[in-house]
């Protein structure tokens, strides 16, 4: 069985990640209303796989004999741009699950915390390659033209726990 404080903190960390989901549905919207198809698909993706990591957390704490509670989603008020400050954060989240956990002596739940730690590696560096690309191409049409054709091509993988 899995402490009410762990149980609370897997909670909040299920609504941070519909919460990404929610981010990265606006980004792909917003890049998509300005024509741009391929940034659209990619954020999409990223859309799918923050819904993939809440699933996770949904299924860890159902097999701990944990309650699952799906708090209100709050509103996507910044969406372009934010996307590395938004990483951040979610890795010291996780981070801080992770010592909860250590603190706990909780080993199951650091163990299944270890595939978010690597996750957040990645995520952060999608999302610098990204920021770095916009600005090498900054104001090239074609550049960014060139970009978005490449961010189409990125297709859809589950993530691996599921
Ligand atoms: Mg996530």
């Amino acid at each position: 069985m899995i402490s009410k404080k762990l149980q609370d903190a897997l909670n909040a960390q299920i609504n941070a990640e519909m919460w990404s989901a929610y981010l990265y549905l606006s980004m792909s919207v917003e890049a998509e209303s300005k024509g741009l198809k391929g940034f659209g698909n990619w954020f999409f993706i990223q859309f799918r796989e923050e819904q993939d990591h809440a699933r996770i957390l949904m299924n860890y704490l159902l097999a701990r004999g944990g309650q699952v509670l799906l708090a209100p989603i709050a509103e996507v008020r910044t969406s372009w741009g934010s996307q590395l400050a938004h990483e951040k954060k979610v890795t010291a989240m996780i981070n801080n699950l992770y010592d909860m956990a250590v603190t706990e002596k909780d080993h199951a739940t650091a163990s299944m915390l270890k595939w978010f730690i690597d996750e957040q590696v990645e995520e952060e560096e999608s999302a610098t390659t990204i920021i770095d690309s916009l600005k090498l191409v900054s104001g090239d049409k074609m550049g960014v033209f060139m970009l978005d054709k490449e961010l189409a091509t990125r297709t859809y993988t589950q993530a691996a726990p599921l």
